[in-house]
């Protein structure tokens, strides 16, 4: 008896990322989930599909995981006055974008811009600016980082800063030298507007939700995994993930959804002393509660900041800044205090480090907690691992902690980096090659809205490594894009602990698959960026057509 297939994708190229079975020519899938695999383009023995699919020879991968992407905060600047370099080139047309939004909002409204860098401008904006720009509105622009922003002095007023400095742990309130408030607000001071504008409402959170999911399945995305929810400078409003469960309730979760929960939203639970659950989240629920669609994931705890905003915490001065190193963001005892108790509790932990310093920190942290208290396939991640010296990649290793570099910040914010670093530590900068090497698994991710989020332009400065301006991003690093590939699919999967379901095309797996114009290791290094998704499909289902058609299912 032949078994039923509900759709064969035939005349594929299909790479699986399946080590055991790396290619095939049509895949078979049933409920959801992939039914077999076949070498024959046509399809294959002893299954009946009750829909045929031709290709065209066009090329079949798992979906792809954006192992570190911010999806509400990417859904809201949908919205928001675009200051992204490409968008808004000076000084000029920054503020020339922020007096059009204050048009388009509402008098009583805040206008909200996104995605600006200073390094690519003159300088950060400033109050007077904004002012300027928009008189007497409140004004919030966020630097593409997500670890500051620029505010008017209408939002100064509100947190009675318009005439005075405040310090903020973890954070500062920057000055000019006559101890004015310029306006910029670095790391945990931005708490201090999120006093103002939070929570959010669910509604415009799970809107968001939507639009962002619309976008990644024309990426070709079917997986991400939300760097951090419900609380800190980072989260929209305590009940987060409540939006999450009402876009899913109404339809409009389109891709699977890890959440990452913020430390500051984990708190003392009252156990029974002898469970050694010092943390959590109420009820005990924590990292793997959920199902294949929805489910928390790692806590994510910030140990410092940004490097092109040069607030990440390195060992020796940034470059053209003499004693100026970047900061912790809390004190390192507490961090280290959190983290421990987080992995005794049961959670996977995420520790976002940029700086040296900061890597240090963390994987001290995770080593003094396995040696308390042992536990086995903890994949503790570090979010970044972005300036790493060679020692730090060893220890990495022998840990099992899974490092998380964006490929795309190469070319968005290599630049920057480049002139934050310096000669000496060039060398040490966003490393893929020699974590493979070291046989670390490496996920794929972008930081999305940082940078730009389509997995394909990952891939591409995965293996590129090229600056905006053309300068070399530590070439060395550079990965083959077969294995730019597979940190975007199984490498993904296995950082969220999800590999035993998704990742790979095998008999089992979940059917959640793109169909690119082209076979990204086929093509010239320089041209993946150009590939297209031409479909995407979650769940066995059709969910994205670029034809606008249904032509594929
Ligand atoms: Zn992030």
């Amino acid at each position: 008896m032949p078994v039923t297939a509900d759709l064969l994708l035939a005349n594929a190229t299909v790479l699986t990322m399946d080590p055991a079975r790396p290619r095939a020519r049509s895949v078979a899938i049933a409920g959801g989930r992939v039914l077999a695999l076949g070498a024959d383009p046509s399809g294959m023995d002893g299954v009946d599909a009750r829909e045929v699919a031709d290709v065209g020879g066009a090329t079949v991968l798992p979906g792809f995981h954006d192992a570190h992407n911010h999806m509400a905060w990417f859904g809201l600047s949908l919205s928001e006055a675009d200051l992204r370099p490409e968008a808004a080139p000076t000084l000029r047309d920054l503020y020339e974008a922020v007096t059009a939004q204050a048009v388009a909002t509402g008098p009583d409204g805040w206008v909200v811009g996104s995605g600006y860098d200073q390094n690519k401008l003159e300088a950060h904006p400033d109050r007077d600016g904004l002012d300027r720009a928009a008189p007497g509105r409140r004004v919030w622009l966020r630097h593409t980082s997500g670890h500051m922003c620029v505010v008017s002095t209408a939002v100064l007023a509100d947190l009675g800063l318009a005439d005075r400095p405040a310090d903020v742990p973890g954070g500062k309130v920057v000055t000019d030298a006559a101890g004015r408030p310029t306006g910029l607000l670095q790391e945990k001071a931005q708490e201090l507007v999120g006093s103002l504008v939070h929570p959010y409402p669910l509604s415009v959170v799970a809107d968001a939700i939507d639009q962002a999911g619309l976008r990644y399945l024309s990426e070709g995305i079917t997986s991400v995994t939300e760097a951090g929810i419900g609380g800190g400078w980072i989260g929209h409003t305590p009940v987060e993930l409540a939006a999450y469960q009402s876009a899913r309730d109404t339809g409009r979760l389109r891709v699977r959804v890890e959440l990452m929960i913020a430390s500051d939203a984990l708190h003392d639970l009252s156990a029974h002393p002898g469970d050694g659950i010092e943390l959590g989240l109420d009820l005990g629920i924590r990292t793997g509660f959920g199902d294949d669609w929805l489910r928390i994931g790692a806590m994510k705890i910030f140990t410092d900041g940004s490097l092109v905003g040069r607030t990440a915490a390195m060992h020796e001065d940034y470059a053209g800044t003499p004693g100026d190193r970047g900061y912790l963001q809390a004190d390192a005892g507490e961090l280290t205090a959190t983290i421990i108790a987080a992995h005794r509790s049961g959670w996977q932990v995420a520790a976002h480090a940029i700086g040296d310093r900061a890597i240090d920190l963390v994987l001290d942290a995770y080593a003094a907690a396995q040696q308390r208290y042992p536990r086995a396939d903890a994949r503790h991640r570090i979010e970044h691992f972005a300036v790493s010296r060679p020692d730090q990649v060893g220890r990495a290793a022998a840990l099992g902690v899974v490092p998380v570099p964006q490929g795309r910040f190469a070319t968005e914010l290599g630049d920057g980096m480049l002139a934050a670093l310096g000669d000496r530590r060039r060398d040490w900068l966003y490393r893929q090659r020699s974590l493979l090497e070291a046989g670390l698994t490496l996920p794929g991710s972008s930081d999305r809205p940082v940078v730009a989020g389509a997995p394909l332009l990952g891939v591409h400065d995965m293996v590129n490594r090229r600056t905006a301006t053309g300068a070399p991003f530590n070439a060395a690093e550079a990965v083959p894009a077969y294995e730019a590939l597979r940190a975007y699919t199984s490498g993904s999967a296995y950082a969220s602990h999800a590999e035993d379901s998704r990742g790979i095309l095998a008999p089992g797996r979940l059917a959640d698959l793109v169909v690119l114009s082209e076979d990204p290791t086929a093509v010239s290094p320089d041209s993946i960026a150009g590939i297209s998704v031409l479909a995407t499909f979650v769940d066995g289902e059709c969910r994205y057509d670029s034809s606008g058609s249904s032509a594929l299912t």
